[in-house]
């Protein structure tokens, strides 16, 4: 196959480089085997096929040399676990991947078919060629020749690939707890993100939590006319725009009591990341094709989308809502709510005050019911932690640039998992290229980021094991 990456990055000084060199062929062979296996976890008709990508997986480990390679039942689809423990006195590492995808539909908005790889103009086109087996690809490249070379991994590694990430992982917390054994380590690398625009290595540090609810009031049996009734009873959509209202004050701030109290401020060195990070008002706008900014006093865009805690109203309804007028006072209104959250906010504490704010700035008589429909963790690995340093060291050589550090507004909930139940720090270290097409059609990665992916995985071991 051609292969005419479009990403510099520079060969490794050692010998692994003529290893990965004179098994590149070989190596995108495999690829396009493991991308043709459709493990779409979330269609029960592939329930097979997601057990073939673990079995071939596990046989891959065992080709390149892992140790205890086990197809782990879940009850759902298979986690693939292995490790490569060299010595005990070495740190060990946890390396979480994913070998579920999408589904391919759309299919006809393909290039090709999803399940039939193909390279072109030097990116890898295939359903999971970016999310995530592609990347998972990158941590068994980099062991084989490490192990190939120098008979040895710098450090003890532990594999975690799972096979229910794009259907919400979940089997992994119990499994994880199950299996303590093929989990624990020093700090924990996911391979499950990417570069930033324009391709520029990235590391991103921090992720938002949620907490999702739904609020549901009601103020008489029956909607009435608004001539007959109106004035003189409560009108609930008008209640529930008064209670929504009354949760931000005139600076964007979130007014519900205690809503800030857990929050991590911001230190001059996030906000200098922040800072670093490139942001075009004028192309943000063009693209929603909004007028203007908003958000939070004493932040910048950046900050809010990324740092800051948010409430915000996701749909809103009760009454009339059909062409023409009709003149009601509408017997009850809902609205549906949620806040991203920053570290250390608790989902649960923060939907209980919501909650509570909610019922406390509703009128008297008003019947208040308020729902959660789910909460997530957020997630940051604080700037200075020694491995995410030792992961910008291998970018930075690898890709000859430093890497910017991203806070996504967005969540991967197993980077808080990890967190939160191994008590580990966490790296995610990813490779996927800015246009990536996840999870939409025509999915690529750019084989530059795939073979410097390799390299910076090898140097980010060797890094590691240096560290004091
Ligand atoms: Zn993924």
């Amino acid at each position: 196959m051609p292969y005419t990456p479009t990403l510099a990055w520079k060969p490794l000084d050692g010998a692994e480089e003529a290893q990965l060199v004179a098994a590149h062929a070989a190596r995108m062979e495999r690829y396009a085997a493991f991308l043709r296996i459709p493990s779409v976890s979330a269609l029960p008709e592939h329930a097979a096929d997601c057990r073939a990508a673990a079995e071939w997986l596990a046989s891959e480990l065992r080709r390149i040399g892992a140790q205890r390679v086990e197809v782990s039942e879940t009850g759902g689809h298979p986690i693939v676990v292995a490790e490569r423990i060299e010595d005990p006195a070495l740190p060990t590492i946890v390396i979480y991947g994913h070998y579920d995808v999408q589904p391919g539909d759309p299919l006809d908005l393909w290039k090709t078919s999803p399940f039939e790889p193909i390279v072109r103009d030097g990116r890898m086109l295939g359903r999971g060629s970016a999310d995530d087996k592609g990347q998972i690809l990158i941590h068994l490249a980099a062991l084989e020749a490490m192990l190939t070379v120098r008979g040895a991994a710098p450090v003890n590694v532990r594999y975690v690939f799972e096979g229910e990430e794009e259907s919400s992982s979940v089997n992994l917390e119990a499994w994880m707890r199950a299996h303590p054994d093929r989990c624990t380590g020093d700090a924990v690398i996911i391979s499950d993100s990417g570069f930033f625009d324009g391709n520029v290595p990235a590391l991103t540090v921090g992720l938002r939590g949620i907490t999702y609810l739904q609020v549901d009031v009601r103020a008489s049996d029956v909607d009435l006319h608004s001539g007959s009734y109106g004035g003189s009873v409560i009108n609930p959509a008008n209640a529930l725009a008064d209670m929504i209202a009354s949760l931000h004050d005139t600076q964007r701030r979130v007014t519900v009591p205690g809503f800030y109290d857990d929050v991590t401020p911001l230190s001059d060195k996030d906000r200098a990341a922040f800072a670093a990070l490139p942001f075009d008002q004028v192309a943000y706008l063009a693209g929603i094709g909004a007028n203007t900014l908003y958000g939070e006093e004493g932040y910048s865009s950046v900050e809010r989308r990324g740092g800051r805690p948010t409430l915000d109203v996701n749909g809103i309804w009760g009454g009339f809502t059909g062409d023409g007028s009709k003149t009601i006072i509408p017997a009850h209104a809902h609205a549906k709510i949620s806040c991203r959250l920053v570290t250390d906010q608790d989902p649960e504490k923060i939907y209980a005050a919501v909650e509570a704010a909610l019922r406390a700035a509703a009128p008297a008589g008003l019947q208040v019911e308020v729902t959660n429909l789910g909460n997530g963790h957020a997630f940051l690995t604080p700037l200075g932690d020694p491995y995410l340093d030792a992961a910008a060291a291998a970018l930075t050589a690898t890709f000859g640039r430093e890497p910017l550090y991203i806070r996504e507004g967005g969540s991967i909930p197993i980077a808080a998992l990890f967190q939160r139940e191994l008590k580990l720090p966490v790296v995610l270290l990813g490779f996927t290229p800015p246009d990536d097409n996840a999870h939409a059609p025509n999915e690529s990665m750019d084989l530059g980021n795939f073979e410097g992916g390799i390299r910076t995985v090898i140097r980010a071991l060797d890094a590691i094991a240096a560290l004091d």
